[in-house]
């Protein structure tokens, strides 16, 4: 039986895991599930997946949960200390599903048992690669990406050899606004950014598709991951969402993922690899989907794309301050400070007063990353005030 964790189990990505365990429940003992705020919905599926341990990150979210659970055997538990603690319970496999940059430390919690971690918080590979690289390195553990582009890319090099590798070709739908002419995106309502025309996920990466700074993200995430050069790295608008990466071979072979937005693909072959098991997914009907398109993104509509390129040639802790200021902005769009393509503005002037701060010399530090993602969060609310 597989002791598995769900890092974020009440988010999108958790919930898309919880599913697929639900499905096999002799095959999986559930060991942590964490959340965030949503007590109910983790009292619910710790219930359902008998798990050992519940923990809600916040701390007044204690008594709900203890109520909810009352009854069970299930342990529950609150704060940045509890759930850091159920990250560190071994475990063969971990999914690492918590937004942003605080689920960066559970990972590396995690991963210091040696454990499987299969990696959705792309912020933890854009703020600190190397060092989350390191420590699976350390203690013999293994990282499989969950973002699809990634678990597309691992899948196409799966026998092949990275030298091998020219380019590595990631996909983008274009985001809610793809077909919006410029002058109109500035006024892009939260609700109207909140709305992806293809998958369903969170509200966070929901808007960093339409700024195209999930793809930013992405570029960034594979670097660190594949450790290819960043000119071998392209994005290509592909609004059916269909074909998730390629990766093109120096004999000139281009080798496509191709199947339906279903985060449940990613997150199934990394639960089950390294063997491939049956999985509740629509299979692809090639006749009914016809035609694929695919476009040239616009570096001027979207800055992103240039910002992430930046990033990786100079790269230390320049990754730490794109993403805090990246997150730091969002907030601010959310919360009506600043405008759609403010964001961009706001992330770029942040990673001009860092320039000099980024070199992070042989090895990388958690409290050096901690600090930098601080400071740039500060710096950014400063940069929004002025808008
Ligand atoms: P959601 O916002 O849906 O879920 C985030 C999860 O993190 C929830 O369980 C939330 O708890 C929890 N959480 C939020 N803040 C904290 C905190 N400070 N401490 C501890 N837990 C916290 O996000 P997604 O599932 O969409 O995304 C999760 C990660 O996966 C992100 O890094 C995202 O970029 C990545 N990803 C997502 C994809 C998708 O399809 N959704 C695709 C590829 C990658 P609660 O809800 O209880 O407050």
């Amino acid at each position: 039986m597989k002791r598995v964790s769900i890092l974020g189990a009440t988010g999108s990505i958790g919930q898309n895991t919880v599913d697929l365990i639900a499905r096999e429940p002799g095959d999986f003992h559930v060991v942590a599930l964490t959340g965030g705020r949503n007590t109910a919905r983790l009292a619910d599926d710790a219930i359902r997946l008998g798990a050992e341990v519940a923990v809600i990150a916040h701390e007044n979210g204690l008594d709900d949960l203890r109520t909810r659970l009352a009854g069970t055997s299930i342990e529950a538990a609150a704060g940045r200390a509890a759930l850091l603690d159920a990250a560190s319970r071994p475990t063969d496999w971990t999914m690492s599903a918590i937004v942003g940059s605080a689920g960066l430390e559970p990972g590396l919690r995690a991963l210091a048992n040696g454990t499987c971690l299969a990696l959705a918080n792309k912020e933890s590979l854009v703020c600190a690669g190397s060092l989350l690289l390191a420590e699976a390195g350390r203690h013999d553990a293994t990282i499989l990406p969950v973002d699809s582009e990634h678990s597309a890319i691992f899948q196409a090099l799966a026998g092949e050899e990275i030298a091998a590798v020219e380019r590595i070709v990631i996909t983008a739908s274009g985001g809610a606004f793809r077909d919006w002419p410029l002058e109109k995106l500035q006024s892009a309502t939260l609700a109207e950014a909140s709305a992806h025309p293809n998958w369903d996920m969170g509200q966070r990466i929901t808007i960093d598709s339409a700024t195209l700074f999930n793809k930013a993200m992405e570029m960034i995430e594979a670097r660190e991951f594949f450790r290819v050069r960043p000119e071998q790295i392209e994005v290509v608008i592909h609004p059916e969402s269909l074909i998730h990466a390629l990766v093109g071979f120096r004999d000139g072979a281009l080798m496509a993922h191709v199947g339906p937005p279903d985060m449940r693909h990613a997150i199934g072959y990394a639960l089950n690899w390294p063997e491939r098991r049956h999985l509740p997914v629509e299979r692809l009907d090639l006749v009914k989907t016809g035609q694929l398109t695919f476009r040239e993104p616009d570096e001027a509509r979207h800055p992103a794309l240039r910002l992430a390129r930046e990033v990786m040639e100079t790269g230390g802790y320049s990754g730490a301050v794109f993403n805090a200021a990246k997150e730091a902005a969002l907030d601010g769009f959310i919360a009506g400070q600043i405008g759609f393509l403010d964001m961009a503005g706001v992330v770029e002037t942040v990673l001009e007063r860092f320039a000099a701060r980024t070199d992070c010399g042989t090895s990388m530090t958690l409290e050096t990353v901690h600090a930098i993602d601080g400071e740039a969060r500060r710096v950014a609310s400063e940069v929004i005030a002025t808008f």
